[in-house]
């Protein structure tokens, strides 16, 4: 097959390396080579990346960067620590060039449907993330403003990773440590607080900004995102990764998510409904997890409901904690979740 992958992240990378065995595959990337950049926290279970990065030749460990232990999440005044299982960051931008070395990738480019269908290709796939740059756009796609800094400190105020969630299930900031005194510092708020937020960690925790970052995340979930693929004068286009909604909506986590769903493409490239279908039951979960989440938007969120949500949640993460590389426990996630109320309390026991 004569295949073109647009957007070369997490998905449209891996998708290169692998099919570049049995396949004519051509990479087109939008951001020059000296520019290109992985803008992500780089966080993932070493556990699930080491099986799919494995058919590509490389080993994950030699991209490792930080190995979590534990996570601290900040609620008002309370500190709650989460055992790790795997949590750890990584080198993204260093992989996805390794993943692409002795392919063909043009950097700098951005071609259009009907540019590649004139170069005669049978497969093109739209691995552009939030960009979804081929495929139709998503009604109503919910897309989470975010914004990142990596940041060196002469004194690191953590040893690993942090988080500090906001109420209303609305966004939080993030501190992922990527070795050598620096990390990813970022937040991300449908409620637009996510600048000031991050403003106020940072004067608490003076660094020197290296780099600013940022994109919105898709929060919307696959079985949202429709049309998965479209065929056009005898050439498939298909969507993979981030374009297909393929991102935890509560989390932003979507790298882990991506490459399942790149695999899953590899697998039945020659039945696209197929290949959907199986999108839309794996991913299942983001459903009612986007349900929670904007019902929490709206602030219509009963306590009962609120209880019954997440103990379906947590019986689906329970099953998978090397997964998502963290002890999952209901305790945990109710204290994050009803963070308002634990806010309020924890300031009146504050006050004398
Ligand atoms: C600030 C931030 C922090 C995050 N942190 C984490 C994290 O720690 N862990 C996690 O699991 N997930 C995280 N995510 C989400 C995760 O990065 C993405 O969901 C995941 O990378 C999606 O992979 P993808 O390959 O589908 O898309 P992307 O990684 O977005 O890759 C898309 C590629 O397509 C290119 N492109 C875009 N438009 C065009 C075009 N018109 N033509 C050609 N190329 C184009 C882009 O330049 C990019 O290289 C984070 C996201 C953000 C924004």
């Amino acid at each position: 097959m004569k295949i073109a992958v647009v957007g070369i992240g997490i998905a449209g990378s891996y998708l290169l390396s692998r099919f570049s065995e049995k396949h004519e595959v051509d990479g087109y990337e939008f951001l020059p080579l000296e520019r290109f950049d992985a803008v992500c926290a780089w966080g993932a279970s070493k556990h699930e990346m080491k099986r799919l990065i494995k058919p590509t030749g490389l080993n994950f460990e030699d991209y490792i960067l930080h190995e979590g232990r534990i996570m601290r999440i900040e609620i008002g005044r309370l500190e709650h620590a989460v055992k790790l299982k795997g949590l750890c960051t990584f080198d993204k931008k260093r992989l996805i060039l390794d993943l692409v070395k002795g392919c063909r990738v043009k950097f700098g480019v951005s071609p259009s449907f009907q540019d590649l269908r004139d170069e005669g290709f049978d497969l093109i796939i739209d691995s552009t993330g939030m960009h979804r740059h081929l495929l139709p756009r998503v009604r109503d796609d919910l897309l989470l403003p975010t914004v990142q800094y990596r940041v060196r400190f002469t004194d690191p105020p953590f040893d690993d990773f942090y988080i500090h969630p906001f109420s209303k299930l609305g966004g939080y900031v993030w501190y992922f440590p990527i070795g050598n005194g620096e990390a990813h510092v970022g937040a991300a708020d449908y409620f637009h607080r996510h600048d000031e937020h991050l403003a106020a960690f940072l004067r608490e925790h003076p660094g020197e900004i290296i780099r600013k970052t940022g994109r919105p995340i898709r929060a919307t979930p696959p079985s949202l995102c429709d049309p998965f693929f479209v065929e056009l004068d005898g050439v498939s286009l298909v969507g993979v990764g981030e374009s297909v909604g393929t991102v935890f909506p509560l989390l932003g986590e979507g790298i882990i998510p991506s490459l399942q769903c790149a695999e899953a493409l590899i697998q039945n490239m020659n039945d696209l409904p197929h290949y959907r279908s199986v999108i839309l039951q794996k991913f299942q979960l983001y459903d009612r997890v986007y349900r929670l989440l904007r019902k929490g938007f709206k602030g219509q969120l009963s306590s009962l409901r609120q209880m019954f949500a997440l103990w379906s949640l947590y019986a689906d993460l329970k099953r998978n904690e090397e997964r998502y590389g963290m002890s999952i426990s209901i305790i945990d996630m109710l204290k994050t979740s009803f963070r308002r109320r634990l806010d309020r309390s924890s300031r009146n026991m504050a006050s004398p």
